[in-house]
């Protein structure tokens, strides 16, 4: 079985990194959960203020605060994390988004049968990640080139017939849309203006959900809400009030590593703070 590759998305390394660990669980899951909608609330708030011109207060309304939106991104899939992030979601009902590397999806029939499920799976949406995730972690090589970039980038949206033009660029966390422009690697750079100018939307992210070399998770889901706030607070993300979280597929092969993502979403939907939406729906993510 040919291995699939999980890379620290704003790491340089380029560690081949292949899963040793067979699971023979299968989950069994009953589809409960209940999804509420998050959209932004309807409800006001009563204000009451004083007009100094007359003896009446004025009674206003003004909208509720608006919640925050979280973007919850999985790389590098199908692998043999993705089946079991795609029960979570399903479960809990919470949309998600995964940017997939073309060649992953022919690396195995497991590989094959869990690319069907994603496709078929109404919580998810599916992202270019390009074809042969930057020549295999050579990213120097591969960011050089941009016609080389940007012909791979479309051979995994031809090859997958992907319906959108989203796409992230491995190992780099740039950004080319309506609203944002970063670049975070010079040499990169005109690389990620030959996408944008082919039509795709290049999107990165503000927060990591880190790993360590044994391929487990660095931050507890406490941790990773704490992390979220505080990027919103101290108005650290690209976009106000939103969030874009990077993780990868293959962190999720255990048990530990899977109730931890369950943990967080489920924290994550019992705040009246946060909604959580598909990457499509974020400000400005369309050519
Ligand atoms: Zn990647």
């Amino acid at each position: 079985m040919k291995s699939t590759t999980a890379s620290s998305d704003d790491d340089e390394g380029e560690q081949e990194q292949s899963p040793n660990i067979i699971l023979h669980s299968l989950f069994i899951l009953f589809f409960t959960g209940c999804y509420q909608s998050t959209g932004d609330t309807a409800n006001m708030a009563r204000h009451v203020s004083i007009d100094p011109g007359k003896t009446k207060p004025a009674v206003t309304s003004s909208p509720k605060k608006k919640k925050k939106t979280i973007y919850l991104t999985f790389d590098d899939g199908p692998n043999k994390g993705t089946r079991h992030v795609l029960q979570v979601l399903t479960e809990e009902q919470v949309p998600a988004g995964f940017f997939v590397v073309g060649e992953h999806v022919y690396g195995s029939r497991d590989q094959q049968a869990t690319w069907d499920s994603l496709q078929q799976n109404k919580w998810v949406e599916i992202y270019n990640h390009s074809y042969t995730h930057a020549l295999h972690n050579h990213f120097e090589k591969f960011y050089a080139n941009d016609s080389i970039v940007v012909s791979d980038f479309q051979r995994c949206s031809d090859s997958l017939h992907l319906n959108n033009k989203l796409v992230r660029m491995p190992g780099r966390n740039t950004w080319r849309m309506s609203t944002v422009n970063a670049t975070d690697i010079v040499k990169s750079k005109a690389a990620s203006d030959s996408l944008y100018n082919e039509g795709f939307v290049v999107v990165g992210w503000d927060v990591e959900w880190r790993f360590n070399d044994s391929l487990k998770l660095k931050q507890t889901s406490d941790e990773m809400i704490n992390e979220i706030d505080s990027v919103l607070l101290n108005n650290q993300t690209k976009t106000p009030d939103h969030v874009v979280l990077l993780t990868h597929d293959q962190l999720f092969k255990d048990s530990a590593e899977i109730s931890l993502l369950q943990k967080f979403i489920r924290r994550i939907k019992s705040s009246d703070e946060y909604r959580i939406e598909f990457v499509s729906k974020y400000p400005g993510a369309v050519h």
